[in-house]
């Protein structure tokens, strides 16, 4: 495979989680496998739960783990600034560019508001989402709302009728309908785009080939290629690895024991174990073999052996590993 860019996009709201720290080790070992470049960039437009600890934290752990980054935070590189809040001079332009042609406009709707509609929609069994209201407001409308105070947010108007298929290296073809999604909000009314809005325009102007990332993103993955199919952006390969469980097939939580890498690291876990093991949650190579080392992985790795079932967190087999380096 030739031109492969990954990336790992961390949210600095926590420590590194287990399953954050799969997802970058998963895009790590694609990058290694096939000579390609690993990013690390910081996605911090969660302007109350982001802070420069946790990143500092996140970074450090997976340095601890040995996954190391070609460009990004701390080591730079053509397509940065890294950090999403040091973006928005970039974003600016394509917020316009949809703006000027209609394919988002600013929303004026109250919280009250959109909560009423959302209590309309579920009285009548339909999924809740945003009707459009504000989509052709007139132009004395929005005067008057400004007057009044208030900040809008920008929305993406979602086509209609339209079955979005999100092409999944690990899952097939899945197909969402555009009529469910409603449209949705990239910038907020701080002016801070939303999670969906900066993760296309970083994916698309950092020329990520492959994105590989947790399932739970999944639904989020439909807007994500309406903005593609927007902007005019090439699309990338997704690639969306299953959920980690706990032993008793519930979403992994902190019931279960530690779930950060820096809790693994204090109770004197190698970082080699850990490696090996979060290697194996999700992905297997030929043979029955279960101790590798990061080299053997790194010439192993590929997408097709990742399963698409859920994967179930073994302690035992943990430390298992553990007592093998
Ligand atoms: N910042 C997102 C997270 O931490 C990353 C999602 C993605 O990889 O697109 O969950």
């Amino acid at each position: 495979m030739e031109n492969v860019r990954v990336r790992f996009a961390p949210s600095p709201t926590g420590p590194l989680h287990i399953g954050g720290a799969r997802s970058a080790l998963f895009n790590w070992l694609f990058a290694r496998r096939y000579n390609g470049t690993m990013i690390v960039r910081v996605e911090d437009t969660d302007l109350d739960r982001s802070t420069l600890e946790y990143e500092e934290l996140i970074l450090d752990s997976l340095r601890w783990l040995g996954i190391d980054w070609d460009e990004g935070i701390t080591v730079g590189g053509d397509n940065g600034p890294y950090r999403q809040r040091e973006r928005l001079d970039i974003y600016q332009p394509y917020v316009d560019k949809l703006l000027e042609s209609g394919q988002a406009y600013h929303c004026y709707c109250s919280e009250e508001e959109l909560e009423a509609e959302r209590q309309e929609l579920s009285a009548k069994g339909e999924l809740p989402r945003y009707l459009g209201k504000c989509r052709d407001l007139s132009i004395k409308d929005k005067e008057e709302k400004c007057a009044l105070g208030v900040k809008p947010v920008v929305r993406f108007r979602v086509p209609e009728g339209q079955q979005i298929v999100v092409d999944d290296m690990v899952r097939g073809r899945v197909s969402f309908d555009s009529d469910g999604i409603g449209d949705y909000i990239i910038v907020k009314s701080d002016g801070i785009p939303t999670y969906n809005f900066a993760v296309v325009l970083d994916d698309a102007l950092m020329k990520v080939s492959h994105i590989l990332r947790g399932e739970e993103h999944l639904s989020n993955t439909p807007r994500q290629i309406l903005l593609y199919e927007a902007l005019a952006f090439e699309l990338p390969r997704f690639a969306h690895i299953s959920l980690i469980l706990g032993e008793d097939r519930s979403k992994m939580s902190k019931r279960h024991g530690a779930t950060s890498v820096v809790q693994y690291r204090n109770q004197g876990y190698l970082p080699e174990a850990l490696v090996n093991f979060l290697a194996l949650l999700g992905w297997s190579p030929e043979g029955e073999e279960e101790i590798f080392s990061i080299e053997e992985l790194t010439r192993l790795f590929s997408l097709e052996r990742v399963s698409k079932s859920p994967a179930v967190f073994n302690f035992a087999k943990l430390k298992w590993m553990n007592s093998h380096y």
